[in-house]
Order: C-alpha cells, then structure tokens, then sequence
C-alpha cells in the first residue's frame, strides 16, 4: 500500500507524534491520537479537548463563592428540569399516600397526627426517596461534566450509588444529631463540616465521605455556613410558599387530602433538589479553591 502522509503502514499516526501509532480518535474533534495524548479513554478525548469536554460550561472550573453556588446551581437545576419534575413526581406520589394515609388514622389529635406522618415520610425517604436524591445528583453531575442522561439511566445511576450515598448520610446524620443533643451549637458546628458527605460519597468513591467533606469545610466555616444559609433561602422560600398556597387552594376547593399532600410534598421535592444542585456547585467550588483534581467519575 501507499503510505500517506498521517499513515503508516501498520495505520494512523498521532498528528502530535508521527512516530507514534494512533490508538484511536478523540470523540469531540475526531483527531487520532496516540497513547500520550489520549487523556481520557472512556470516551476517548484529546489533550485539548479533554478539559472543555469534561467541563463544558465552566462549573467544575469555578472558584468557591456564593455567586458561584447560585448562578451555577441553578444552571444545573434548570438543564434537567424536564427530567426532574418525573422524578420528584415518582417520588412524592408514595410520600403524599403515607402522609394522608397516617394522619387519616388519627382524627381527634391532628398536631400529633402530623408530626407522626412527618416520620414515616422521614424514613420513606432515608430509603426509598433516596434513590431519586441520587438520580438528580447524577444529573447534576452529567450537566457540570458533560454526560445526559434519561430518566431511566438517572433512576439506575441512584439504585448503583444508593449503598455508598445511603453509608455517609447515615453516619454523617447520626454524628450530627449526637453533637446536637450535647448542645445546638457544636451540632451545627458539625453539621457543616459534613454537609458535603453525600456530593464527596457520590463524586469521589473510594475515599471516606465524611473525612472528605471535613476536609474541604476545615478552614472556610463561616464562608460555607453562609453560603449553606443562602442556599437553604433560595431553595426553601418557595417551596413554603407554594405549600402554603396548595393548603389554601386545597380548603377552599374542597381537594382530597391526599391531592394536596401529593402536590406539597412534589414542591418539598423540587425544593431539595434544588438545594442538592446549590450544593454540589459548591462542592465543585471547594475542591477547586483548594485545587483539588477530582478523579474521573466512574458511572453505573
Ligand atoms: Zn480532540
Ligand atoms: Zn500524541
């Protein structure tokens, strides 16, 4: 055969090195490269193509702010939408029945009634629930990095991590409620410390959530609890509103119970995802203030 130029005769060559046989193309300019310059094999990627691909809209490459930890949360909360709002509806069907379902239970004390429901819902969504926490964080994580996903893929990405996510909440809850009955104080100190254990579980196996999440918190307390703070205002503000507004809507049209508890507990469930989205920005923000490289992410 007739070598040309770019080819040799057992194949491609790496425009960057002729001498180097070409191991494949990269996925987003369609170069071949060599084994040097094949920064990532899955999908193949380029040195220069590499950084843009896997960070196409400038998040994970965000310093720590709280400017930062809206515009960028929210971006990722909007992208996803469409496949959210099916998710929070899955997830809050169940959640409302067991809400309406306990409080019918007990008519005379409906104070205690509620309170009771909250704690089955509580620990429907320690378990079950959570399977559509990570789903969502999975979509979050493909927008920041360059991956979609469907809903179907999402569910998949939470039932996967849902034994490593559900370990660090479980622990990290735990130690913060046992700081808390010492006294409020230290147990929001904690609180703080291990507000990322879910992101870091998620984002960076292999190492421990909790330790990881304290690590990036250590040294920037103020500055994360403030941020935490806004976060918890933006998303949650809403949200109270809109269940205020469901209630009333909900007497005066004369709504099953059930109706109203289902559409409360959909916006409680839009809210925390919301809030998830916040969250993870600045997770992105604390690693790489602290330049932090994150390993490549490793999908179901
Ligand atoms: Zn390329
Ligand atoms: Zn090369």
């Amino acid at each position: 055969m007739n070598p040309t130029p770019g080819w040799v005769a057992s194949g491609a060559v790496c425009p960057e090195h002729p001498q180097s046989p070409s191991v494949g193309t990269c996925t987003r300019c369609g170069r071949f490269v060599c084994a040097g310059c094949r920064v990532v094999s899955d999908p193949v990627l380029c040195r220069a193509c590499a950084p843009m691909a896997m960070d196409p809209l400038g998040i994970v490459s965000a310093h720590f702010s709280a400017g930062a930890t809206l515009r960028n949360g929210w971006r990722m909360f909007i992208t996803v939408l469409p496949v959210l709002l099916p998710i929070a509806a899955i997830f809050s069907v169940p959640a409302g029945l067991i809400s309406a379902g306990v409080e019918s239970l007990a008519v005379r004390d409906s104070m205690r009634a509620t309170i009771d429901s909250q704690r089955v819902v509580n620990f429907y969504d320690a378990l079950i629930g959570l399977i559509g926490d990570i789903g969502a964080l999975a979509l979050f994580v493909g927008v920041a990095e360059g991956k979609t996903f469907t809903l179907g893929q999402a569910l998949k990405e939470g039932t996967s991590a849902w034994g490593a996510v559900f370990g660090a909440r479980f622990r990290g809850g735990l130690i913060t409620l046992l700081f808390t009955l010492l006294l409020i104080v230290p147990g929001i100190w904690k609180g703080v410390l291990l507000a990322f254990v879910v992101e870091s579980a998620f984002r960076v196996r292999g190492q421990d959530a909790l330790e990881y999440s304290t690590s990036l918190v250590t040294g920037r307390w103020w500055p994360v609890f403030g941020v935490l703070l806004l976060s918890a205002l933006v998303a949650y503000v809403p949200a109270m509103v809109f269940g205020g507004v469901m209630g009333a809507v909900g007497e005066l049209a004369h709504l099953p119970v059930v109706a109203i508890e289902i559409l409360t507990d959909f916006g409680a469930r839009l809210a925390d995802m919301l809030l998830a989205a916040f969250s993870l920005a600045t997770f992105y923000g604390l690693n790489r203030t602290d330049g932090r490289q994150l390993p490549p992410m490793t999908w179901a």
